[in-house]
């Protein structure tokens, strides 16, 4: 592989793959057959100090930058492992970062940069809502020093693997809000205390092992210290921390990608059929090719996006085309993977049907591609919305 980015933090990436070859094939599949928990692996992450890499110094953190978490979930990928279960401690605490108060800062970043404090739950969709966030209609009334907190979320992944969560709320009814995106705000919930205590946490099983769940929250009160930043502002510091999320899911699919084109080419070399190596056949060849380059480009986009990140400059539509471009080039490399190891890609112990699911999720959340092509679609070209 001579892509430039292989080379960026090569330590880091070296790291990481030592790392990730603790936890081989069947460590992940006897995983994903009882949908449970890959506990030990994030707890080697935490301990290597690679979820705390967006942490300033001066809390705790490396204060390293996107550009290293890209490499970090990226390596993940590429090893076979999966970032999904400990993403989000990397980015979530980016609203208390950047929107809270120094009080909030100072409690809890320490703590999330060690790994005592896990913040990995964030709470926006709601079934009733679907990506029009606008429509949420979890509510938190206020009374005295607390909030009082009433609704419910769905898909909410690692609730039961965290302690505190990000949770987005209607503060003012969106009939009563000047703006429909007004009205909004952002909750620090603990959820040690929260559960039993007004939130009832329930799995929901997937076509992957995410962890995710479905939130009720039945006159949960949450300390009115808990806001983050300033009430009904909610949305905007939401949107804010989403630019981080979807560059570093587009790494992760860079790395899902450029596993099943490492699975795919080793493969097609060794596999014999008709007297040649499969490899041989310009009709297998061809694919994994394309697969390569679809990475290689979608690489440059997400590499490019986390560097305006990182130089604190406008990303969300780099941000947006490197997810949208990362996703759909794994999974091109995936059916492409699937398609070269013909019926041994659906055996578990291939790990490639396993990675195949996994993939696809990412051109659905944390949005879905026609959603960003709308963005791009209006705020890049100016054409007119359709909503
Ligand atoms: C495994 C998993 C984990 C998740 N984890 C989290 C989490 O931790 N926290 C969280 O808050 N959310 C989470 N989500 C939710 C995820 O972000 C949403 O599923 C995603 O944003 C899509 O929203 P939706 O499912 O409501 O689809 P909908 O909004 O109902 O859309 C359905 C389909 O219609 C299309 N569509 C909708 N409107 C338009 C339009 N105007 N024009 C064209 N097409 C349109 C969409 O592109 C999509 O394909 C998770 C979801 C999954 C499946």
């Amino acid at each position: 592989m001579s892509i430039a980015q292989d080379q960026s933090f090569p330590e880091i990436r070296d790291a990481v793959r030592k790392l990730c070859a603790r936890f081989p094939g069947p460590y992940w599949q006897a995983l994903d057959r009882d949908r449970t928990y890959p506990t030990a692996f994030v707890e080697a992450l935490t301990q290597a100090g690679f979820l705390s890499v967006l942490i300033p110094e001066a809390y705790g953190g490396s204060g390293l930058g996107l550009g290293a978490a890209t490499a970090i979930l990226e390596e993940v990928h590429r090893s076979g492992c999966n970032g999904g279960a400990c993403h989000a401690q990397m980015y979530t605490m980016g609203t208390l970062l950047k929107h809270g108060s120094e009080a909030q800062k100072a409690a809890y970043l320490p703590r999330i940069a060690t790994g005592e404090l896990r913040l990995q739950a964030f709470g926006v969709t709601e079934p009733g809502a679907g990506t029009d966030t606008t429509r949420i209609s979890t509510f938190a009334r206020r009374d005295g020093d607390h909030y009082v907190v009433n609704g419910q979320k769905l898909w909410i992944s690692r609730a039961e693997h965290s302690d505190l969560m990000v949770l987005l709320v209607r503060t003012t009814a969106r009939d009563d809000a000047t703006k429909a995106s007004d009205g909004m705000s952002v909750l620090l919930v603990d959820l040690r205390e929260a559960v039993g205590n007004g939130l009832t946490i329930r799995p929901v099983r997937t076509m992957l092992n995410h962890a995710t769940t479905e939130l009720f929250f039945e006159d949960l009160r949450v300390p009115v210290e808990n806001l983050i930043g300033v009430e009904g502002q909610g949305f905007r510091y939401i949107l804010d921390g989403m630019n981080a999320e979807r560059i570093l899911i587009a790494a992760e699919c860079i790395g899902d990608g450029k596993f099943f084109v490492d699975r795919a080419s080793a493969y097609a070399l060794e596999r014999e059929v008709f007297g040649r190596p499969i490899g041989q056949n310009q009709g297998v060849q061809f694919p994994i090719a394309r697969a390569h380059v679809q990475i290689a480009a979608a690489d440059l986009m997400v590499q490019h996006a986390a560097a305006l990140f990182d130089s604190g400059q406008p990303c969300g539509s780099e941000a947006n085309m490197g997810k949208m471009l990362a996703s759909e080039a794994s999974w091109f490399a995936g059916d492409t993977c699937l398609q070269t190891h013909g019926g041994f890609g659906f055996a578990e112990a291939y790990d490639i049907e396993r990675k195949f699911r996994e993939t696809r999720l990412y051109q659905v959340a944390p949005i879905s591609t026609n959603l960003i092509l709308s963005h791009v679609a209006t705020h890049v070209l100016g054409l007119p919305k359709s909503f």
